[in-house]
């Protein structure tokens, strides 16, 4: 796959670091890095299109903020791409309104928007899911009896957080790995903003931290920690389903409240964030926050 590059600021070259270290240099054809400057608003962003593009397949947009985002649809046109990446990691830097004007620039070209970039996973896009193999959602094999022996990276995030914490977590109590691999996570310099996005009700910074939390629970095999929903008390003839709707992992695109087949709510423990949101939006007080474990299928 041949992968082209448009970087800015530290977060940008911390990426492409991490892209090198593990696996991905020999498929990176190109490069061009943007001062950091940029006002958002940008009227005419085609003067900053960069010049002589090689042939690409998929462009990664990393730490562009605001307007500069625009160049993606026409470095892809000239470049031939097929799909793109524009990692969202603060409300500010990719209001709605310009990721639809991106999408109506480009409409022959696949782009997503992960929000953060390690909520990235395969999608149907055969350049995306190559690059998702490698990088984006964590994932990890853990070997661990009360304390954990060893951690392998799957797939790691692709600013490199997800093996900065996978090395700290060596003789972590196994119950306690979860969090701790959350608290790594605020230690790294993750760029995730600590800003709520109202489109999810929730800040990407926390959004970051349930993907490796659920990388943890997955590599134990049990969740320490979850919302729950009493069957008992749940009715959703009585709402409009606002837990689902609340849930800011649901809000990214993942299962994690879904109606069983009694149609009654039920919360997956893995992706659980335990963010405490829905319990405040059910009209029923029908979820809690209940210690585990809880076994993963
Ligand atoms: S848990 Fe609460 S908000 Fe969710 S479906 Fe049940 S009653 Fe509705
Ligand atoms: S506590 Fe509720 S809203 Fe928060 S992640 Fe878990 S299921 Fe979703």
């Amino acid at each position: 796959m041949k992968l082209y590059l448009l970087i800015s600021g530290k977060y940008g070259s911390r990426v492409v670091n991490n892209l090198a270290e593990h696996g991905m240099a020999g498929d990176i054809v190109g490069m061009e890095e943007f001062p950091e400057d940029l006002p958002d608003f940008i009227e005419d962003f085609a003067r900053y299109v960069p010049q002589n593009l090689p042939p690409a397949d998929l462009i990664v947009a990393v730490g562009l903020s605001g307007d500069i985002n625009m160049v993606v649809p026409e470095v892809a046109r000239k470049t031939g791409a097929s799909s793109a990446i524009i990692p969202v990691y603060d409300p500010q830097q990719m209001p709605p309104g310009l990721q639809q004007e991106i999408q109506e620039a480009a409409p022959h070209v696949n782009i997503v928007f992960p929000k953060p970039f390690c909520s990235l996973q395969a999608m149907g896009d055969p350049c995306i899911d190559e690059f998702a193999r490698k990088f984006g959602k964590p994932q990890l094999v853990i070997k661990a009896d009360r304390y954990i022996k060893k951690v392998e990276v799957l797939r790691g995030a692709p600013c490199g957080s997800t093996n900065y914490i996978a090395k700290g977590l060596w003789s972590t109590p196994s119950e306690e790995a979860e969090l701790v691999a959350a608290h790594k996570l605020h230690n790294y310099p993750c760029n995730a903003s600590t800003s709520t996005d109202p489109a999810v009700g929730d800040t990407s910074m926390h959004l970051a931290s349930y993907q490796i939390k659920e990388a943890v629970k997955r590599g134990l095999g049990y969740a320490i920690k979850s919302a729950v929903v009493d069957p008992e008390k749940c009715n959703r003839e009585k709402c409009q389903e606002e837990c689902i709707k609340s849930c800011p992992q649901v809000l990214i695109g993942l299962d994690t409240i879904t109606l069983r087949g009694d149609k009654k709510a039920f919360i997956d423990p893995a992706t659980c964030g335990y963010c405490e949101i829905c319990l405040k939006e059910c009209p029923l007080d029908a979820i809690e926050i209940k210690n585990g474990p809880f076994p993963l299928e």
